[in-house]
């Protein structure tokens, strides 16, 4: 018998991954980690689903409405591809997905990270080439390079009665300090202006962990808000706050802003201000300490903005409940405020909480309530005309810019608009002089 001669080894061509993500940016977060895992395995990221070797499909089943873009997300990819994996919110409730499509590779819920990387290995292993294990310290990135949302807890210890978030994703688990802090550093490293920090309640982070110490730079530091926003604060990056609720602790942050390490800025989605409403919601909330505690805010840091959003036409929401909202919105003068019509998401408790709002009436009041916020919002974008700006570029096209001003977060807020004579690039922080408001947007040229 002779011996057969060593076969060459080729190359296998890197197996490809088409992904959909959907929902929200903690659901984004989710699908950077996936993404990052895998392309560390080597796994290459395919453009179109048609010729990928599996298609992921992250999805949101936050509201109804979600749950039918996630599932028309699926049947897109089943369509193109056929070899589909789901994940996601959507994926804690398999019986619903597999009904409408028994055919996919594998369903996993939400923060599975090892799941859904189980699931591609079987579906299409690995190359085996050390040049593929080369992926950027600080992973892959979904965002533009020049921001970044930060992750800093999974899961949400409140039971408001309109949500199933939590009995998708669980109990609060906050991330140690240190490992937040890590992760916010190399992504400062590689470029990131701009750290966007979520999670489903800020301002409760730590609480699970008792505000457990972690090892940052030779230091212990809390997982604590104001610990976590000081530390942020000092890696010379913009830092904007997600989803913090009106606690009492929120105080202490606010001089953070004032001085300038973080933002001025609150993302703090408050849905009413009838207490009766907000009782039925289970949402903590007396609004006449919410309007003295943002007050008190604004004495601090007058520069602050504030977004929200609200819900309309919760079940059972009289006329007059309806009235205290609006007439609290006038009052509040926040400076962004979304506003939704209720949907009765499938599990919720506040299904069954009163008469279910009539959908002309939900929509009348969404209009009266986006009438009201927009003449607070005209006043107050009119105030920063005249006013320079700093501004971070996000798009650059034909001459003119488009950015933020500190006071709008991205995807959710407005834009400036920017023309300049020296060519701008996508990241540049610049100082802008505002000649001109819209409800939403600023116009001005860099100086
Ligand atoms: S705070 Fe309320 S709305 Fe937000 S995730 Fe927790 S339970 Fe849901």
């Amino acid at each position: 018998m002779t011996a057969s001669p060593t076969l060459p080894i080729v190359p296998k061509a890197a197996p490809k991954i088409s992904f959909v993500s959907l929902g929200c940016p903690k659901a984004l977060v989710d699908s950077e980690r996936i993404l990052t895992h895998l392309r560390a395995e080597g796994y290459e990221l395919a453009r179109r689903h048609d010729g990928a070797d599996v298609v992921i499909v992250n999805t949101c089943g936050f509201l109804d409405s979600a749950k039918a873009e996630s599932l028309s997300a699926i049947g897109e990819a089943m369509a193109e591809n056929g070899r589909v994996i789901v994940t996601g919110c959507m994926g804690a409730q398999p019986e619903e997905i597999r009904e409408k499509y028994p055919n996919l590779l594998a369903v996993t819920g939400p923060q599975a990270y090892e799941s859904v990387v189980a699931a591609v290995h079987e579906a299409v292993p690995p190359a085996h080439d050390p040049f593929f294990d080369l992926v950027p310290p600080q992973g892959v990135k979904l965002t533009p390079r020049h921001y970044a949302y930060l992750k800093i807890s999974e899961g949400c210890n409140n039971r408001c009665t309109f949500c199933i978030i939590p009995s998708l994703r669980g109990d609060l688990v906050s991330r140690p300090a240190g490992d937040v802090l890590r992760e916010a550093e190399k992504l400062v490293k590689a470029g990131v202006k701009e750290l966007l920090v979520v999670s489903q309640d800020t301002s409760a982070y730590g609480v699970d962990i008792r505000y457990a110490t972690s090892p940052w730079q030779g230091r212990e530091v809390r997982a604590k808000f104001y610990d976590l926003a000081a530390e942020l604060g000092e890696l010379g990056a913009w830092v904007r706050m997600h989803y913090v609720y009106p606690y009492p602790h929120v105080d202490e942050v606010i001089p953070l802003m004032a001085e300038g390490k973080i933002l001025p800025y609150l993302d703090m989605p408050l849905q009413h201000a009838s207490p009766s409403v907000l009782k039925r919601m289970r949402r903590p909330g007396n609004q006449e300490k919410q309007l003295e505690r943002i007050r008190r805010w604004r004495e601090v840091c007058p520069d602050l903005a504030i977004r929200s959003t609200f819900i309309v036409g919760f079940p059972g929401e009289t006329e007059a409940e309806f009235e205290e909202l609006l007439g609290w919105i006038r009052e509040a003068k926040l400076e962004r405020v979304g506003c939704f019509e209720y949907e009765p998401v499938g599990g919720a408790v506040a299904n069954g909480l009163g008469d279910l709002v009539p959908p002309e009436v939900k929509a009348e009041r969404k209009r009266r309530f986006m009438e009201a916020q927009q003449s607070v919002s005209a006043r107050l974008q009119k105030a920063r005309v005249g006013k320079r700006l700093p501004v971070i570029i996000d798009a650059v096209a034909g001459g003119v810019a488009k950015g933020r001003s500190k006071y709008d977060a991205p995807e959710i807020d407005g834009n400036v608009h920017v023309t300049s004579r020296r060519p701008l690039r996508v990241g540049d922080i610049v100082t802008v002089k505002i000649e001109r408001a819209d409800a939403y947007d600023l116009y001005g040229s860099a100086v």
